[in-house]
């Protein structure tokens, strides 16, 4: 810890704490804002089916439209909601934008086959979340396939037996699992056969580097090239993270990877603006000759 001793053993105060405690309690207090003034969107990003070139779903990232600070990203307010438990209310409100916004792509554009995939924290695991699924997805006339649930192994790895139930009791539900950032972290290849995954999203870290046919690249290309290997002999659908280039999007067609995501073909972006660029584009991501 930070915590430094004076001369006569008292505690000095370390400014780097300090700053950071603030910095925790303005996030909790923005938070409650937030929730109290709807200030939480689902952002969707484009998943990219690597054969048809066409939309095969979208990822949906919450962002907090902050009235002073701007649009604000994940990062540091996942955290501090995970710590304080509110992250279950923030998921319910971004798991129903997703659902909402799905069904409003859907009846403007006939894209009846495109999912959503959300991202879940582990406290979000509880009994009544395969009902509430339920509930919702029936609400907005949804089918459970397009919903895909995102899990990194932060949910897997204490293999608690509730959370492989409710995990089971989704899957069984025809939604889909996915294991996000896979990979990286302690990730371990036994979640695949312990749990019922649909779904592997190659992490960016990989992916990054790709296109360079030496040093760290090739040996990146490498790792991609086996796990996509072991992800199809499990009968998952492989998708990559963090697509940048057309170089890097080559080479991961060439592997065989199912679908790519990235700032390639699109940024996170609220649901009008997609569906405005629709109307004068008619797609979503650049085609091929176009
Ligand atoms: P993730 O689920 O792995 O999401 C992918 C992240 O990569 C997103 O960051 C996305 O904006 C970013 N990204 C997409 N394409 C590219 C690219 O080509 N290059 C680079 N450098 N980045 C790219 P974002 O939106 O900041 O989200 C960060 C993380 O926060 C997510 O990582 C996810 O773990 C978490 N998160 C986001 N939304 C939610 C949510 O609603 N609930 C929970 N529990 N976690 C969320
Ligand atoms: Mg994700
Ligand atoms: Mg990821
Ligand atoms: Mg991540």
């Amino acid at each position: 810890t930070r915590k430094r001793e004076g001369k006569n053993g008292a505690q000095i105060f370390d400014p780097v704490i300090l700053d950071r405690t603030r910095q925790r309690a303005e996030i909790e207090h923005d938070i409650h804002e937030a929730l109290d003034n709807d200030w939480f969107e689902a952002h969707f990003q484009p998943i990219v089916d690597t054969s048809s070139g066409e939309v095969a779903g979208f990822e949906a990232l919450m962002r907090m439209r902050h009235p002073d600070k701007g649009l604000l990203s994940p990062a540091g307010i996942i955290e501090v909601a995970e710590e304080t438990a509110i992250i279950g209310r923030i998921g319910d409100r971004i798991l129903e934008a997703a659902i909402a916004n799905l069904a409003r792509l859907t009846s403007h554009t006939g894209m009846s086959d495109t999912y959503v995939a959300v991202n879940f924290s582990p406290m979000q695991f509880e009994s009544p979340l395969p009902l509430r699924l339920v509930r919702l997805l029936d609400r907005y006339g949804i089918l459970p396939h397009r919903l895909v649930v995102e899990i990194t192994e932060a949910v897997l790895m204490h293999d608690n037996p509730e959370i492989r139930t409710i995990l089971n009791e989704i899957h069984t539900l025809g939604c889909r699992i996915a294991l996000d950032d896979f990979g990286t972290g302690y990730s371990s290849l036994s979640y695949m056969s312990r749990f019922p995954v649909d779904i592997v999203k190659i992490d960016q870290s990989f992916v990054r580097s790709i296109e360079d046919g030496s040093g760290i690249g090739q040996k990146n290309r490498m790792l991609v090239e086996g796990i996509a290997a072991i992800s199809h002999k499990m009968n998952c659908l492989v998708v990559a993270e963090g697509v940048e280039t057309a170089a890097q999007y080559g080479v991961l067609r060439e592997i065989g990877i199912d679908c790519a995501q990235g700032y390639h073909f699109a940024r996170p972006r609220q649901v009008d603006d997609i569906l405005a660029e629709l109307q004068q584009r008619k797609h979503i991501v650049p085609q091929k000759g176009s």
